[in-house]
């Protein structure tokens, strides 16, 4: 049957011409049929050195053509790819690789420092750099494709042979491995280009992380399948951003919502985004005041995403036209997605029958043809996460009367005060229409009399902002409850997120409860 590598086969035989490949790092461009050659020669030479099908191959790479190249030379021979978050210190790199026990790891110079203690802990595995580098046990990745063969390699493969593990950011607990089949990614591929409307004449930006799903699976993969043009930035900066959209008449691509926030504080033009016809974002909410903000700066409308890289990762879609009328609302479920929103219990998934109404807020569980399998080596919490065939988010939700979903916030960081339910993201949300608060996290920090107390972490963008201002902001307009509002104030130069732009509470909080001790 078909699998991603027959998809992307056919995509190089229609448009063989085609540019598919820009990478700016290296200063090189390749059209899909170039691209393919290239993709044959690493999948021969990753077979050549012992790599078969069901093997694992990890990537530690930022956003790169190689990155780009390994992970459909994996398809061609039927090999598990497995990209690592390149910001993970070198002792969350060694956990993951000892749980996906990898052949093959390819790195490179920015990732080197994380690689050079993991030799030892992990000698099992084979180490490639894309560039130069000074370890002694590693070797380089062009010469290692440089005299193999560019004839394409035999592989009998199926739709429901594993196509990844990706592991979950893992703010709580140890990170588990997200398996997806083939066929998983063609559902999610398929979906996401009819969401996005994407054509072959697409030219994107792969700027967020590419190890994310949300970049890979959302923006990427699908506009590979259907022939579009990928313009590849190493990482975010936000000015080079905007420069690359203008020079390469990029007219869509993903960010996350907060370097959408970094790019509104450039110098721009509405001129610069002249070519642009849709902006994507997800992977973490987006204030409304934001969305505004951004709407005036650039003049389009955002396309938003809402999933979880056990899902594929999206499940709902907010279309640009929806964006201003249902800001902050996730949108409504995909294709073939079923979306519900139950009653939660203490310590295990509810029972799918326990669905809340119209308006009531429960967790947020779903359902739908690009859902893993489970977890790699993780029998009981894939059980857990997949009680009766639903997969179990972990945010909390509702449904409005038009059939929106809106995400309130995680569980995890719901804030219980005196007793009340305090949804961290709604306070985020009112602080951010404040136009002097560039950037806003609230968490729940523990609190003798009241369990937990509301505290704001607040990145200024005007300097006279002060406690005072912010809570006299708070009150007017009656934009938050009494018992809603934030008890403390701290400014901060910058928020902890990690790579795909979550904020990192946990880090938050870790803090606090250091100072109470
Ligand atoms: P990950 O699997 O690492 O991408 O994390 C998935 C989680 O990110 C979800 O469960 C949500 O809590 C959050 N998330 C993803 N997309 C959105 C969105 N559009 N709005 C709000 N939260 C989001
Ligand atoms: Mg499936």
């Amino acid at each position: 049957g078909p699998t991603l590598r027959s998809m992307f086969e056919q995509t190089v035989a229609k448009y063989p011409e085609k540019e598919a490949l820009v990478d700016s790092r290296i200063g090189q461009r390749w059209t899909y049929y170039q691209w393919n050659l290239e993709v044959n020669k690493l999948a021969n030479a990753l077979s050549a050195n012992g790599i078969k099908k069901g093997d694992k191959v990890s990537t530690l790479l930022f956003n790169t053509a190689e990155f780009a190249t390994t992970l459909f030379a994996c398809m061609k021979i039927g090999a598990i790819f497995n990209p690592i978050n390149f910001r993970l210190s070198a002792k969350e790199v060694e956990f993951i690789v000892k749980d996906a026990k990898p052949k093959l790891l390819i790195f490179e110079k920015a990732t080197a420092e994380r690689v050079k203690p993991l030799a030892k802990e992990a000698s099992f595995i084979q180490y490639w750099s894309i560039d130069e580098h000074d370890l002694d046990y590693a070797v380089n990745y062009y010469d290692q494709i440089d005299q193999v063969s560019n004839k394409r390699p035999d592989c009998d493969l199926d739709e429901d042979d594993i196509y990844s593990i990706m592991y979950t950011s893992g703010t709580t607990g140890s990170p588990k491995g997200v398996i997806h089949t083939h066929r998983d990614m063609m559902d999610q591929a398929l979906i996401m280009t009819a969401s996005m409307r994407l054509t072959k004449k697409d030219i994107g930006l792969s700027v967020a992380p590419m190890f994310h799903c949300a970049e890979l699976h959302c923006a990427f993969l699908p506009r590979v399948l259907i022939g579009g043009t990928t313009v590849i930035l190493h990482h975010f900066e936000a000015d080079k951003v905007i420069e690359t959209v203008r020079e390469e008449q990029v007219t869509t691509f993903f960010a996350a919502p907060t370097m959408w926030n970094m790019m509104l504080q450039e110098d721009f033009t509405k001129e610069d985004f002249q070519t642009l016809r849709q902006g994507l974002y997800g992977g973490a909410p987006m204030a409304p005041a934001l969305t505004t903000r951004l709407h005036e700066a650039i003049g389009i409308q955002l396309l938003q995403a809402y999933g979880m890289t056990e899902m594929g990762p999206a499940i709902t879609v907010l279309s640009e036209d929806e964006q201003l009328e249902k800001a902050g609302s996730a949108g409504r479920p995909l294709m073939n997605h079923e979306v519900r929103v139950v009653r939660t219990r203490e310590g295990w998934p509810s029972e799918p029958d326990d669905t809340c109404q119209q308006g009531e807020l429960g967790e947020i569980i779903v359902r739908g043809p690009s859902m893993m399998p489970g977890y790699y080596n993780r029998p009981e919490a894939s059980q857990e996460a997949l009680f009766k065939g639903w997969y179990h988010t972990g945010d909390i939700g509702t449904f409005d009367q038009d059939g929106y979903l809106w995400v309130r916030d995680r569980l995890k960081d719901m804030i219980i005060s005196g007793g009340e339910n305090i949804y961290s993201r709604e306070v985020e949300d009112t602080l951010f229409d404040h136009p002097g608060v560039l950037d806003v996290a609230v968490v729940g920090e523990p609190d003798e009399t009241w369990g937990e107390k509301v505290t704001a972490y607040i990145v200024k963008k005007d300097e006279n902002l002060n406690e005072q201002i912010l809570d006299e902001f708070c009150k007017s307009e009656e934009r938050l409850a009494r018992y809603k509002r934030p008890r403390h104030y701290k400014f901060v130069n910058e928020l902890p997120r990690n790579a795909s732009g979550k904020l990192q509470k946990f880090k938050l909080r870790e803090k606090a409860t250091h100072i109470l001790e």
